[in-house]
């Protein structure tokens, strides 16, 4: 797909979808099946030993689900995709396909705070060891490589902060060392950046968020460049080269290629840890998709419009946005994120913890809640909730200090939200 002569728009109407061939169903059906009749018993060995494409049982592959997957691939630029329950699921699998007990890797520290706790201590269970990384600096990145680094991981838009990540020299650094660069681009999606035109070699979301776009759907992906080889790194991925035991002895990357990661991460990943994504789920992400790029112009125009507002109020201390010239990320911004940096940003209020409290109390149209990436304007004050068990200088460090407000600008009408946000400034100052 990655020649597809396509716009994107249309891609995101099309990719991967076709009449139904039995019913002629414009839309893709929800296939709401577990397991797949065989045509006979040399079929159903064939599939069983991935000699043959097809449908066994759904925890590996379901029609619909197939459909999202070729249809963010194609988005992405990339060779294959596959999809789990969520964003965390998929980083999860994602790594599965790379490490071994013992062997180490880099992230950026700007990251979801939920990925930051998934590395830090539910992978050390499994012996994979996570560095934190400052990226402001790429070479940091260098300077932390170890021989048991297996891989480098950041966002390209960071949550909660709107920061950007200068993916190109990370990318250089992470081949100059033969291992995979992985982004996840949840916050940007491929309609504002896509990580494997600046080198990234596996691409990470959390397609709960502007993909799926309504707040109705839990659901990730991992999707590859098919460009990492995997070959000729002297034995540092044996799960990609060595013969898999649970296979027949079948080798991944000799055997499929450019598509090895992804057959590796569904035949092993998805069979064994199970983290599936349901059928229902796909659907909705397919329905979000196709007006994504329409969506995604929209949530870009307004969150300018409330960052500008915002900078310009009195009340207001800071505002991290990158689309604000003042911006230290602006310049990264222009260059890897063209059509806008996303719609996911921080603020900060004069009067510090009590007035954040007092704003997310004092909004109506925004939510308050624990989610990115909705129709609908999101409000949350990290301090006093997902970051509350940290210390102050934790949350600081974490970008979520006392002052911290995040918002995820949806897309109602930018008056109409700045109208709701100018009444809670003047509420909490007041
Ligand atoms: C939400 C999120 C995740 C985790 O995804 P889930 O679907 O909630 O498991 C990972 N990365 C980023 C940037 C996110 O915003």
């Amino acid at each position: 797909m990655a020649n597809d002569p396509y716009d994107f728009a249309t891609r995101a109407i099309h990719a991967g979808a076709a009449p139904d061939p039995t019913t002629g169903a414009r839309s893709t059906p929800i296939y709401q099946t577990t397991a797949y009749v065989f045509d006979d018993v040399d079929h159903a060995a064939s599939l069983f030993n991935l000699q043959t494409f097809g449908y066994i049982y759904s925890r590996l592959t379901n029609p619909t689900v197939t459909v999202l997957e070729e249809r963010l691939a194609s988005l992405e630029g990339g060779r294959a995709a596959v999809c789990a329950a969520s964003g965390h699921a998929a980083q999860l699998l994602a790594f599965f396909s790379l490490m071994e007990p013992g062997d180490e890797f880099l992230a950026s520290r700007n990251l979801y705070g939920g990925s930051i706790t998934q590395f830090a201590h539910a992978f050390k269970k499994f012996g994979w060891i996570c560095h934190f990384v400052d990226p402001a600096d790429p070479q940091n990145f260098k300077a932390a490589l170890t021989p048991k680094t297996k891989a480098i991981f950041c966002e390209a838009l960071a949550n909660p902060g709107g920061s950007v990540v200068d993916l190109e020299p990370i990318a250089a650094i992470a081949n100059a060392a033969r291992i995979p660069l992985m982004v996840d681009n949840t916050l940007a999606t491929p309609f504002l950046c896509r990580p494997f035109e600046w080198g990234a070699d596996i691409v990470l979301h959390s397609t709960t968020k502007f993909l799926a776009g309504h707040g109705n759907a839990m659901g990730g992906a991992v999707i590859e460049s098919g460009r990492f080889d995997w070959l000729s790194t002297n034995g540092r991925f044996p799960s990609m080269t060595e013969p898999d035991p649970a296979y027949h002895g079948l080798k991944f990357a000799e055997t499929f290629g450019d598509f090895g990661y992804s057959m590796k991460t569904r035949a092993v990943g998805l069979r064994d840890l199970g983290p599936t994504m349901a059928p229902l789920n796909a659907f909705l992400t397919i329905t979000g998709i196709e007006t994504l790029h329409l969506r995604m112009a929209r949530h870009v125009a307004n969150a300018q419009a409330v960052a500008e507002y915002l900078a310009a109020h009195p009340a207001v201390a800071w505002v991290s946005y990158a689309g604000l010239k003042t911006s230290p990320y602006h310049a990264l911004a222009k260059k890897y994120l063209p059509q806008g940096p996303g719609a996911v940003f921080t603020f900060g209020v004069k009067g510090g913890f009590d007035a954040g409290v007092r704003i997310v109390e004092g909004v109506e149209l925004f939510s308050h809640l624990a989610n990115v990436g909705d129709t609908r304007s999101l409000i949350i004050h990290p301090a006093s909730t997902t970051h509350r068990q940290l210390t102050q200088a934790q949350q600081i460090a974490a970008g979520a200090g006392p002052d911290t407000i995040r918002l995820s600008v949806g897309l109602e009408g930018s008056d109409d939200l700045i109208r709701d946000l100018d009444r809670a400034l003047a509420r909490a100052s007041g």
